[in-house]
């Protein structure tokens, strides 16, 4: 279906600020559409990794990248790949038995063993909660279970108590906080289907619920994660109450009062891992005088696949971005083509795998292909094609900038407004509201690496990773008026060091 708004937009921005000669640049908002709807079409299925669908949105970004006439980082048949190997796991699973029930492993409680485990048992539950012992207990059979603030600190305490008690079993509860834990869990079980080498953070980022893989030990410990009604139904007690008989019992130094229950499990526990690849699709522009110093435009490219429900078209999420990233990937070279220099080298990323855990970004902040110590700024897109203005209707394109505070960008941003029409910048750290795009998209792999870094978006709507987010319902107009203002914003980075000096 082609939408009747797709007539060309002949956009000319001039940046007389500068001090070369004033650069005129086409922006296609015809071109941007024919992207998002070829990239959110049936025959790319959702772009979901692995799948023919999503290698044909990397082959296409591909041949964008080689059209515009951007660098390739690879001389083989594939110049424009960065080749991530990927370890699909499928994990086997854990039962455990309450009230005549068995419970679900990834949604009421989880299970994670450094080995594969296959066993049934009932063996009794000791509360312990986060008081810490001062009498030994010995282990030998017992489940200990420990409350405590994250998994990374539950985990530090359980290597402690494993070598004094010579305990295998465990659990922990994590106290609770305001999202439900239950819903972690199941967020947590769909994120870890996909493991890649350094993603294992984003496991443990969503861990509320769940522990997948214990990274802190070579020993063979198993060890339980429950949500509060487990907890509940375990012991009849909630897990404040437990908490308050357990400083008691600790206390008036009677430990052996803690609260006792009886976990049944069996376990067909196995991890299978099969080795397979994916793709970031990099292109650049090199610099002038500063071209060992990079600034980094990206968006990821993958997508949800399709279920039953049909086609999960991604165009929203993030057609939209990949979109940006071609384009300005072809006003740049356009620029340059005009003569017109960039100082700092600029880069191009759509990412993959993003969907399944910021995979893709990982990757790359482990492997860059350019210094992350020479990496100026980042500047990634996710969901920029949806704005409060109707589809066609004309008014002010609106985009958050959400990123790492920093007094200079606040004021780029604020010069930015007011330089550009029909476009407004919210620069926003606005925590906690905009915390899950903080975390959330490629750009965070960055920030852990102290790269600055800003994402784009244009927020959330009814359509988010639903079969209805379709090339259709994308605002073209406001997104190409969010890709001029970036524009502006790009040659100010590329051109600026004493504004953007790298630390
Ligand atoms: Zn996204």
């Amino acid at each position: 279906m082609k939408p009747t708004i797709l007539t060309a937009l002949l956009a000319i921005i001039y940046l007389s600020a500068f001090p070369q000669a004033d650069l005129q640049i086409n922006i296609s908002t015809r071109r941007i559409a024919r992207d998002v709807f070829i990239l959110a079409s049936d025959s790319l299925e959702g772009r979901k990794f692995p799948s023919a669908g999503r290698a044909k949105a990397a082959a296409y970004i591909a041949g964008q990248f080689l059209e515009a006439g951007l660098q390739p980082i690879e001389k083989n048949h594939e110049p424009y790949f960065q080749k991530i190997p990927v370890n699909h796991t499928r994990i086997g699973l854990t039962y455990i038995h309450l009230d005549g029930k068995l419970k679900r492993s990834g949604f009421d409680f989880s299970f994670a063993s450094s080995m594969p485990y296959n066993n049934s048992l009932t063996l009794p539950i000791r509360f312990i909660g986060d008081e810490k012992l001062n009498m030994k207990i010995g282990g030998g059979d017992t489940i200990f279970h420990i409350v405590d603030k994250n998994i990374e600190q539950a985990m530090l305490r359980i290597e402690q108590l494993s070598k004094t008690t010579q305990a295998e079993y465990f659990a922990i509860s994590i106290t609770k906080s305001k999202k439900s834990t239950k819903s972690l869990i199941v967020q947590e079980y769909l994120s870890g289907q996909y493991r890649y080498p350094e993603s294992l953070f984003k496991i443990k980022q969503h861990t509320k619920g769940l522990y997948s893989y214990p990274a802190y030990s070579e020993q063979n410990l198993k060890v339980f994660l429950f949500t509060d009604e487990i907890t509940q139904s375990l012991y009849g007690q909630s897990l404040k109450q437990l908490q308050v008989n357990a400083k008691r019992s600790v206390k008036s130094a009677q430990q052996r009062n803690l609260t006792v229950s009886d976990l049944t499990f069996s376990s067909d526990f196995w991890v299978k891992d099969t080795v397979l690849h994916d793709d970031n699709v990099i292109g650049y522009i090199p610099g002038t005088d500063l071209s060992d110093e990079v600034v980094i435009v990206c968006g990821h490219y993958d997508h949800l696949g399709k279920s039953s429900q049909g086609i999960y078209y991604g165009a929203d999420d993030n057609a939209s971005g990949s979109a940006g990233v071609m384009e300005l990937a072809r006003m740049c070279s356009q620029a340059r083509a005009n003569g017109f220099d960039f100082r700092r080298t600029l880069v191009f990323i759509a990412f993959g795998a993003e969907e399944s855990g910021l995979n893709g970004s990982y990757y790359y902040v482990s492997n860059p292909v350019f210094p992350l110590k020479q990496t100026v700024m980042v500047l990634n897109m996710d969901m920029i094609g949806r704005s409060d203005n109707k589809p066609g209707e004309p008014g002010t394109a609106y985009s958050m900038a959400i990123g790492s505070r920093s007094r200079t960008m606040k004021k780029s941003i604020r010069q930015l407004n007011r330089q550009m029409d029909n476009i407004h910048f919210d620069y926003s750290v606005n925590f906690p509201n905009s915390i899950t795009w903080y975390f959330g998209s490629d750009h965070y792999p960055f920030v852990r690496k102290k790269v600055p870094a800003l994402v784009f978006n244009t927020g959330l709507h009814d359509d988010y990773h639903k079969v209805t987010d379709k090339p259709e319902k994308i605002n073209y107009e406001s997104l190409t008026n969010i890709l001029k203002g970036m524009f502006v914003l790009l040659v100010d980075l590329a051109n600026e060091p004493e504004k953007y000096p790298l630390k």
